[in-house]
């Protein structure tokens, strides 16, 4: 297994924090191995660097008093929230107290009228849809594992709708964060926008951790459309689809979701979800509006396709057949995971201009082939975003090798196409040698940002960039 940066430990304040925090929180602190294992890094090829104790929160008053004890003694914090980030971004290189804020889990208001709500931490994304069912409202992001609303602000996620209702970014209002000293602020009111001053609440979205712990959040809700049409679209190859996806957004219409499942990706999603589509590089699609308007969209669409040699296509508007739709295509990395038993999935995640979109693909797949992996593709494509899962065996070096030379080719593409190392899933521990490449002296602006804001570099240190 691929080691990750090991950092020096603070063995006397880790030991005195550990005893502290023992006394104050009785039963909710845990220093059992395999808690503390669980909420080290465990989704991906990257090594498990677990936490010395885990605390498990209930309020923002304990969340300040973990910091303010932990920042005495010059002791890491770590947020947790649900633990499926996937460059190693819950790991504890040099030990510390990982604050699980699953506990933190109610939803204090729906200002219905306004389109926002307010929420605890660890509310997870399918925990607030359930809630808001009957409001006639939805909170759009939706990254494939259940995740929490604190984790995905933290790594600014999106998902398969962040082509229509953007992402993290675009949908956070407002965060309640206790900052390193324990102090706790407020970064917005809840009008819709703002021109007050410095932009703390999106410096704090996909800061990781690293600035501060998130313990409420003010988000953007959208109403539920009045008419959804879905469907999915086979292709001669992976270019044609791709070329498909490039010509809609380039013509502006408005698609709520375009996602690519390549051949090898159909056939696992087919196998684990018991599904039978054609095993080719397939689009599932999906359009939100008036009834007219989802209608005219979809034969918009129908037309792009057809010039691109794709394959007929059956619209539902039915929600059960939409439901079984999206939850292959939110199960894609299980399904993938499962065409080679045993195998761990090296997920890698890169995001280029649209027009750029077939280019990469097209050349990632020659790698692919060229170095001789099984590795199947997904995109939220709209957005120019896809992702490849090598399946290797992880304590296999060579297989290791060839899935790092992959990732590390995936990168540098994306960054020569004027594209990003990772769309959507961070920087974490894994991609921090690609942050330098792409951004180069803006990572001596971003440490900057970080001395002055955690100057004893307590919160969740050895994430996105090296001090
Ligand atoms: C099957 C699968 C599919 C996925 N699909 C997608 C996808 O489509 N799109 C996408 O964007 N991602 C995807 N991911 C990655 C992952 O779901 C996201 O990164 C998600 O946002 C992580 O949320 P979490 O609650 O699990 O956070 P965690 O993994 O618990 O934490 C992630 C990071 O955020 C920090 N953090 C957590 N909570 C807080 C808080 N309250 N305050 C401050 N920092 C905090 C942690 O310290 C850590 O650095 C996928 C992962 C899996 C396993």
């Amino acid at each position: 297994m691929a080691l990750a940066e090991q950092l020096a430990r603070n063995e006397g304040g880790i030991a005195s924090v550990v005893a502290i925090l023992g006394e104050r929180f009785g039963a909710r602190l845990s220093v059992s191995g395999a808690v503390r294992e669980q909420h080290g890094h465990t989704t991906t090829w990257i090594e498990n660097q677990p936490p010395d104790a885990v605390v498990f929160a209930e309020s923002t008053e304990e969340v300040a008093d973990v910091v303010k004890i932990c920042a005495e003694h010059g002791v890491p914090v770590i947020a947790f929230g649900a633990g499926s980030s996937l460059e190693g971004h819950l790991n504890a290189p040099c030990g510390g107290i990982s604050i699980d804020l699953s506990g933190m889990n109610k939803i204090l208001a729906v200002h219905a009228e306004d389109l926002d709500c307010v929420v605890q931490p660890g509310v997870t994304r399918k925990q607030l849809n359930e809630h808001l069912r009957d409001t006639g409202l939805f909170f759009p992001i939706d990254p494939g594992a259940d995740a929490s609303l604190g984790g995905m602000a933290s790594t600014r996620a999106s998902g398969t709708n962040a082509v229509r209702y953007g992402t993290m970014k675009d949908n956070v209002l407002s965060l309640e964060a206790v900052m390193p000293d324990g102090s706790v602020i407020r970064t917005a009111q809840r009008a819709k926008k703002s021109s007050a001053g410095y932009d703390l609440t999106r410096l704090l979205v996909g800061a990781e951790g690293t600035l501060g712990v998130i313990t409420e959040l003010t988000l953007r809700l959208q109403g539920i459309p009045e008419g959804i049409s879905a469907a999915v679209c086979s292709f001669p190859d992976v270019e044609a689809a791709c070329n498909t996806v490039i010509a809609t957004i380039q013509h502006g219409i408005p698609v709520a979701r375009i996602e690519l499942l390549d051949t090898l990706q159909m056939r696992a999603s087919n196998a684990y979800s018991k599904l039978d589509y054609p095993e080719a590089p397939t689009l599932f699609v999906e359009f939100h509006g008036t009834q007219a308007g989802v209608a005219e969209q979809a034969e918009l669409f129908g037309e792009i396709a057809a010039e691109f040699g794709g394959g007929s296509f059956a619209w539902t508007s039915r929600e059960e057949e939409r439901a079984r739709l999206w939850q292959a295509r939110h199960d894609a990395y299980w399904a993938a995971t499962a065409l080679r038993p045993g195998a761990r999935a090296f997920a890698t995640d890169a995001c280029v201009p649209i027009s750029r979109l077939a280019d990469c693909v097209r050349e990632t797949m020659e790698d692919i082939a060229e170095l001789g992996l099984i590795a199947p593709i997904v995109g939220h494509v709209g957005d120019g975003n896809f992702h490849v899962s090598a399946l290797i065996d992880i304590d296999d070096p060579a297989e290791l090798a060839k899935a790092r030379e992959l990732a590390g080719r995936i990168s540098a593409r994306a960054i020569a196409m004027d594209g990003t190392c990772t769309g959507e899933h961070g920087i974490g521990q894994g991609k921090q040698a690609y942050l330098e490449r792409e951004l180069g002296g803006a990572v001596e602006v971003m440490r900057a940002v970080k001395r002055a804001i955690d100057p004893q570099n307590i919160m969740n240190p050895g994430k996105i960039m090296r001090l």
